[in-house]
C-alpha cells in the first residue's frame, strides 16, 4: 500500500535534511567512491545485488525526478551509461548491466535522494542475480569493496583511452565544414 507523505516528509525530501546520500556527496558519511565530479558522484551500493552494483547520484539533493533539473538528469544517465560500458571493460567482466531508477515511494524508492542503480550482469547469471536480489549482500563472502571500486575505475580508464566511436562523442571534436 502506498501511503501519503506527511508535510514533514515532503519538506525533508525537498531539502535533503538528514539525507544519507547528501552526507555521502559531502564526504561526511562513508562510501566506497567509484567516480566523482562537480555535480555527480558514484559509489558502491552497501547491499549489492551483484558485485560492482553502483549508485549514481546528483551531489545536490533532489528527492525524486520531479525535483531534478533535466540537464542534470541527462548527465546522471550519461554517467550510468559510461559505468555500464566501464563494467564490461573492467576485471569484473560484465556482459551487460541493469540500469534502474526507482522514482518515488510508489516505485519502491527507499532513499529519497535520486539515484540510478547500475548492476553488472553476466551471461547465465540468473541464479546468482536472483539470490543477490533476494538477499542483498547477505549471502556468501562479501567482495572487497576497495578492490571492486578500483576495478571499475580501471574500466573507466580503459573506456576513456578508447577512440570515440559514436557521433555524439566526436561532434565537439571534429572541425566544422
Ligand atoms: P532504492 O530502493 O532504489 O531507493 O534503493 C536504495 C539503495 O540505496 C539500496 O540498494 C540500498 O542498499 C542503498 N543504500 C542505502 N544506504 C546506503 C549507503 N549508506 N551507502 C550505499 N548504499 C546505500
Ligand atoms: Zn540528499
Amino acid at each position: 500500500m502506498v501511503t501519503e507523505r506527511s508535510g514533514a516528509e515532503r519538506r525533508r525530501d525537498a531539502d535533503g535534511d538528514g539525507c544519507v546520500f547528501c552526507r555521502i556527496a559531502a564526504g561526511t558519511a562513508p562510501a566506497t567512491t567509484v567516480y566523482e565530479d562537480d555535480t555527480l558522484c558514484a559509489f558502491l551500493d552497501i547491499r549489492p545485488i551483484a558485485r560492482g552494483h553502483t549508485l549514481v547520484i546528483p551531489k545536490r539533493h533532489a528527492g525524486t525526478l520531479d525535483d531534478l533539473d533535466t540537464a542534470l538528469g541527462t548527465r546522471l544517465f550519461s554517467l550510468g551509461h559510461r559505468l555500464a560500458k566501464a563494467l564490461r571493460r573492467s576485471a569484473l567482466g560484465a556482459d551487460g548491466a541493469n540500469l534502474l531508477l526507482n522514482d518515488g515511494r510508489s516505485a519502491f524508492q527507499t532513499v529519497h535522494h535520486v539515484h540510478l542503480h547500475v548492476v553488472p550482469r553476466h551471461n547465465g547469471d540468473i541464479r546468482t542475480f536472483t539470490t543477490g536480489f533476494l538477499f542483498r549482500g547477505r549471502v556468501g563472502r562479501r567482495p572487497d569493496p576497495a578492490a571492486t571500486a578500483a576495478a571499475i575505475r580501471a574500466g573507466l580508464d580503459r573506456l576513456d583511452a578508447e577512440a570515440p566511436t559514436t557521433p555524439s562523442d566526436t561532434e565537439d571534436k571534429e572541425p566544422h565544414a
